[in-house]
């Protein structure tokens, strides 16, 4: 079975959050920190997850990544991620974090079954990487991408926001990681949500300057593979790693879009920048519930928009995205 909509897009991949809470205070996400929803229930518990996941698979979806929040706030984020390992048609499970663990749990995160894995990292300098995270953690999350490494994570990046006034100035040295490491570094535009008005407004950075710059030193767009996410990869022969630039204000982004999103809750979420969810969870308490959950899934699809507003100013009401699963 494979999931299509209405204009041509098939979908293969999950991004699902796994908690809404954060021990980070981002400037751009949550700079005043997680505080819990007074109406906020538990997040799926790993059966919930587990009973979500085959029914995608069974929709054709073999890329499933957990998110949040931070996902390795979790006690059980191993269970949750060998029980998405082992579901039947899972081919890559992959995993977004800020890395304030990764240094003790890299190797536990590989044998239970983790392919792949993005390190939020928005500075290499300690000062300015304490001034974005509110955090002074930054040699612990570069010891944890050291351990990530170590470990055999088979796919390892850094993704880094774009910020205009903070960390300009560390472009080259990220690019430079490039060279020795066999890591992928991924540019992300800052995104306008609904908490982050005035500091977009101050930092936004549009990736046009980043995309000339590598194309002055070398870097090579390199061809888009069947299946390829919105993200725009380069290579290089001089450097062991990649560079990834997400363009979420390109008009060519949402073409290629081959993504759903689950919240923590089990709300169906389109699109990153739509308008709400549906809920899901009432069809995650038995697997004898796949089937309507699946059956589910494809009467939504349509309803997926063609393209998010971003160009408009309207961006859903996505308040922050550790709310809905960056
Ligand atoms: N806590 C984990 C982390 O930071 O990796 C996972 C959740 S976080 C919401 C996922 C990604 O979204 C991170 O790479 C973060 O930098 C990015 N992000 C958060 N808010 C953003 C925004 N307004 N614009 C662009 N990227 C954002
Ligand atoms: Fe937390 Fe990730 Fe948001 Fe930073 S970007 S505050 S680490 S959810």
């Amino acid at each position: 079975m494979h999931l299509e909509d209405s204009h041509g897009r098939s979908f293969h991949y999950l991004r699902l959050s796994i908690t809404e809470a954060c021990n980070f205070r981002c400037s751009y996400c949550l700079p005043n920190g997680f505080s819990k929803p007074a109406n906020a229930c538990r997040p799926l518990s790993v059966q919930e997850t587990s009973n979500l996941v085959s029914g995608f698979a069974e929709l054709g979806f073999w890329k499933m990544r957990l998110t949040g929040g931070e996902p390795t706030i979790r006690s059980d984020i191993l269970e949750v991620i060998e029980a998405v390992a082992r579901t039947p048609g899972i081919r890559q499970v992959a995993l977004t974090t800020n890395g304030y663990r990764l240094r003790k749990i890299a190797r536990e995160l590989r044998d239970a079954g983790l392919h792949s894995l993005n390190v939020s990292l928005d500075s290499l300098d300690s000062d300015r990487f304490r001034e974005i995270t509110g955090q002074p953690r930054l040699s612990e999350v570069m010891d944890g991408i050291d351990a990530a490494l170590v470990a055999g994570i088979p796919s390892v990046k850094v993704n880094a926001v774009l910020l205009r006034g903070v960390n300009e100035q560390d472009l080259g040295s990220f690019i430079e990681l490039a060279k020795e490491t066999p890591i992928g570094i991924r540019f992300i535009e800052l995104m306008r949500t609904g908490q982050n008005e005035e500091y977009f407004l101050r930092h936004h950075l549009p990736v046009g300057a980043l995309q000339f710059r590598l194309a002055r030193s070398g870097w090579k767009p390199l061809e888009k593979r069947a299946g390829d996410g919105p993200a725009l990869e380069y290579g290089h022969s001089d450097y062991r790693g990649r560079i990834g630039v997400i363009a979420p204000y390109s008009r060519e982004f949402c073409r290629s879009c081959n993504r759903l999103r689950v919240s923590s809750q089990g709300g169906l979420r389109l699109c990153l920048f739509g308008e709400g969810d549906f809920p899901l969870r009432t069809l995650l308490q038995s697997p004898s519930q796949k089937g309507e959950l699946v059956d589910t899934v494809r009467a939504l699809i349509d309803r997926k928009p063609e393209s998010h507003l971003l160009h408009q100013g309207k961006f859903g009401n996505a308040s922050t995205l550790a709310a809905i699963g960056g």
